[in-house]
């Protein structure tokens, strides 16, 4: 087995075996670029360093001597030469970048004698003292984890006893004092003189990096990212070049491109007469790159095209470590460059369009969770935020406003011009117009997936959510963290794509659309098969929705409809009435209602496909809630007993009749309970004037010359003939319609497939449909039995945490389970009829993952939120790739 490999030896640069920095350093090397000569010892050495009880083997020793050698005949310096010394860095290098691991050793090969050595050759004692010094410091500190500040305090001392300015104006005599003072400290620390044979500290620092992988930071930052133990890590012996030789030298750090904006501009900093990390470290203020230009032109302009080359050669935006040694100039490292997901949208697009890659590479450059920070507005980090609790980030987004803990007073408020934020335990449907009306949603329960979060994603409103560190009291109005009380009115902001919860305002950066990401968009649009469509449940939504490019919408639930202030009392009156006289009334005045709302969103989806969903949740959702009105009762008996007034008895009259209605609608599980087409079947009146209102809308907009494209959804269908006798409904209304406008339209009629028996004779059920939207939302809830609500909150995320199931089966398809359902229902629907359009409505029609199987299982569309829609274009094309 080989364990080191010469830089200039390597054909194949393999970052598993030679880590990232050693590979690159290699790659670099073989393409003429001006690297210190160096070697790399491999990750496999890192195992067997390990494995023989942290000592390098008799075969490593040997290797490491060879290559020592070679650099000795190659520079015509030698280790710890006292005349002319070769002097090396000792760096780690795993094959995924990773902090928490040893730094990084400079000037290796420094003692009493060498030192003087450098200083003559050099012709520069300052800088020979400086860079023994400076290797005495780093080598005490990670290989020998002596603590910085011993070094620090006696580096101030010494400049403050000679009032230097800074660390360029120490003399040669006063480093050899301060030289002294640090090996007193390792001699202290350590109860041994400091390492003085080249080989001996060469051999230290290699096995403390070899060690390092180890150690416990190291460990605890490849559990949290998932980095498997057994990568290693390589060590690269390079030598040095000096930064700090004078005014014609210097050190720096530099992107190919800005990584906060991706504009196409040398981004980075310098400092002139320095070494290694002095740029980072904020010792002295670096200069902007472009001053070099002046200071250094023919510097510059070398490193302008080497940075031209660099990009060329590994096709991405490059982050470069360089070092300028009396007018020459060193590339020490090189990387793919973490940047924004600004700058890396344009930054993907750009190179596509210099030519440096291809569209299908741009998009796969990019994460579609990405796209999401560019559709909201963002939180300014440069201003201080002051953090009080920190929840799940269920909607990105930041927001700030007033506190209120009631949706009314939040709707209220809002009407009046006041920014609010609605915090609540948990939200219900009942809630929805305060969370139209706040800025942002703040709940103390629930999930990822709670009603909340799922609402506040769909209309791309902040929200954090289950942060249950707030205790919030609803009656008082007021909500505690930690011993921090707040009030109605109080200022808070919440940053929905972290969780974070701030007291006070936030400095807010708006969302930019830029050229560059719908030119992605368009490119993915050209690559995709599967199409997007958005759910969306207004004309608002509707519209956001086709300027993100939905092609229609998946699904429209009616419910949110029947929830708008206006409607409710009337959806009320129509579920609690005692005769079919009465709810014929109530429902004749729905109609218009429902007409208006219909004609509203077909009218601003002109020409594209919109699905329609029929009445879906529980009736009793619809109404005010049982204990509430159990407490009232009671309260209004004991003001009877205290003053028999006849508005009293009339209002305990009027309130014991709803309790008993709502008495006799309560389900002991409503998930399973009477919703879905079984209310279409046990009341069919109200699935009619549904039905009616569409086609009336419709043959409105026919009339005015639109293009409505409406498609009509049953939900909840398990049994064929749940959807035939509904079909049956829906296409008589629709002919009852057409007959009197005198027109003639075709409305596909579908069903959603969402329990597994409708799954497994979808054969049957293909009979009576035109298509098929799987809700996989409720196609998981029955496929494993789960109440989404109960499993979210109490056992799934203990499940996730301890690995019983890989992920939450509702934000990521359980393609094992749920998927398989999907793809028999898909067989046995298309078998029956070949032409069945097939799409995915549901949370899962806005995750990457899940669009990538929805992709391979050949559906036709998924349908995600608006502000998701971005995401599935870009996910769909990444799938088609
Ligand atoms: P990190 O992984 O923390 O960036 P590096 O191994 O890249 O650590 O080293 C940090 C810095 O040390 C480099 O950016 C460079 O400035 C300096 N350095 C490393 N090796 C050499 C060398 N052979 N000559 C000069 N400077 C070096
Ligand atoms: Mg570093
Ligand atoms: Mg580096």
């Amino acid at each position: 087995k080989k364990w080191v490999y010469r830089f200039d030896e390597v054909s194949t640069p393999d970052k598993m075996l030679l880590g990232g920095k050693g590979a690159n350093l290699a790659d670099m090397t073989k393409h003429g670029l001006p690297v210190p000569p160096g070697f790399t010892i491999t990750t496999e050495a890192c195992h067997a360093y390990v494995a023989a009880g942290n000592t390098l083997t008799a075969e490593m020793e040997r290797e490491i001597d060879e290559a020592i050698s070679a650099l000795e005949a190659r520079s015509g310096k030698r280790l710890g030469d006292a005349t002319d010394p070769l002097l090396v860095s000792v760096r780690s290098g795993a094959p995924i970048s990773m902090p928490g691991m040893m730094d990084t050793v400079l000037n290796l090969g420094l003692n009493h004698e060498s030192v003087k050595g450098l200083a003559r050759t050099t012709d520069n004692p300052r800088f020979a003292y400086d860079s023994f010094r400076r290797f005495i410091q780093m080598f005490s500190n990670v290989v020998l984890n002596i603590p910085i500040h011993y070094f620090e305090r006696i580096l101030d001392d010494a400049k403050n006893k000679h009032q230097f300015s800074g660390d360029q104006a120490v003399t040669a005599e006063v480093w050899m004092d301060v030289i002294q003072s640090y090996l007193d400290v390792v001699r202290h620390q350590t109860g041994r003189p400091f390492p003085m044979e080249p080989r001996d500290q060469l051999e230290m620092a290699i096995g403390a990096v070899f060690s390092s992988w180890n150690n416990p930071r190291a460990a605890v930052y490849r559990k949290v990212h998932q980095i498997s133990e057994s990568l290693g890590t390589a060590v690269n012996v390079q030598t040095m070049v000096f930064g700090n030789m004078g005014n014609d030298s210097g050190t720096g750090v530099a992107f190919t491109r800005n990584p906060s904006t991706g504009e196409s501009e040398l981004f980075g900093e310098y400092l002139i007469n320095a070494q290694g990390e002095d740029v980072v470290a904020g010792i002295r203020t670096p200069s902007a790159i472009a001053t070099l230009q002046t200071e250094m032109p023919a510097i510059y302009d070398q490193f302008v095209s080497l940075c031209r080359q660099l990009e060329l050669h590994y096709r991405d935006v490059q982050d470069i470590e360089f070092t300028i040694e009396r007018g020459r100039l060193y590339l020490l490292q090189t990387r793919n460059a973490k940047r924004s997901a600004q700058a890396a949208v344009k930054i993907a697009v750009d190179l596509a369009r210099e030519g440096v890659i291809d569209k299908e590479t741009a998009l796969s450059r990019l994460k579609p969770e990405e796209l999401d920070q560019l559709l909201h507005p963002s939180i300014d980090e440069r201003v201080e935020l002051e953090v009080i609790a920190t929840g799940l980030p269920a909607s990105p987004g930041a927001a700030m406003g007033q506190l209120v803990f009631d949706a009314d007073r939040a709707e209220e408020l809002a009407h009046s011009g006041t920014r609010v934020l609605l915090v609540r335990s948990e939200t219900t449907p009942e809630d929805i117009h305060g969370i139209v009306a706040a800025e942002g949603v703040l709940t103390s329960r629930g999930g990822m997936t709670s009603h909340a979060a799922v609402v506040a994603r769909g209309m791309g409103k902040p929200c954090v959510c289950g942060c249950d560190e707030l205790r919030i009291d609803e009656e008082k109005g007021l909500c505690t963290v930690g011993d921090t009380v707040l009030r109605e009115g109080d200022m808070v902001s919440i940053d929905g794509g972290t969780g974070r919860v701030m007291l006070g305002e936030i400095h807010l950066v708006p969302p930019t659309m830029s050229d560059a990401f719908e030119t992605l968009m368009i490119w993915a649009d050209e690559v995709r098969s599967l199409g997007v469509r958005a759910n969306a449940d207004t004309p608002e939504d509707a519209e956001k929705a086709r300027s993100f490019g939905a092609e229609g919408i998946g699904l429209c639930r009616t419910e949110h409809m029947f929830m708008a202030s206006d409607r409710l009392p009337v959806v009320q009156e129509m579920i609690l009435a005692s005769t079919h006289e009465e709810r014929r009334d109530a429902l004749e005045r729905l109609l218009p209602m429902q007409r208006d709302d219909f004609y509203g969103i077909l009218q601003a989806m002109d020409g594209c496909p919109v699905t329609i969903r029929l009445l879906d949740p529980p009736l009793h959702e619809f109404l005010p809630n049982l204990e509430e009105l159990v407490a009232k009762q009671a309260a209004l008996r004991t003001e009877l007993s205290l003053r028999e007034t006849e508005e009293v008895r009339d209002a305990l009259r009027e309130t014991s009749g709803l309790l008993s209605k709502v008495r006799a609608l309560h389900e002991m599980n409503p998930m399973l309970g009477h919703r879905g087409c079984r209310l279409g079947l046990t009341m069919p009146e109200v699935y009619e004037m549904q039905a009616r209102a569409v086609f009336e809308a419709t043959a409105q907009l026919i009339e005015e010359g639109y293009q409505p494209k409406p498609e009509v959804m049953i939900p909840l269908v398990g049994h064929v003939e749940e959807l035939r006798r509904m079909r049956e409904l829906v296409e008589r209304v629709c002919k009852e319609v057409q007959a009197v406008r005198t027109l003639t339209f075709q409305v596909p009629i579908g069903t959603m497939i969402e329990v597994p028996r409708a799954a497994l004779t979808a054969d049957e059920i293909a009979h009576s449909a035109d298509f098929f939207s799987f809700g996989t939302n409720d196609l998981t809830q029955t496929t494993f039995g789960y109440s989404r609500d109960d499993a979210e909150g109490k056992f799934l995320h203990t499940y996730v945490e301890s690995k019983v199931l890989q992920a939450n089966p509702f934000a990521t398809i359980d393609v094992d389970g749920v998927g398989q359902l999907v793809r028999i229902a898909s067989a046995r629907g298309r078998a029956e009829k070949p032409k069945l359009k097939l799409g995915v409505c549901g949370e899962h029609g806005g995750d990457k993952a899940s669009i990538s199987f929805f992709h391979q299982s050949g559906l036709d569309y998924v349908s995600c939120s608006p502000y998701r829609v971005p995401l599935a274009r870009l996910s769909a094309a990444q799938a088609a790739i």
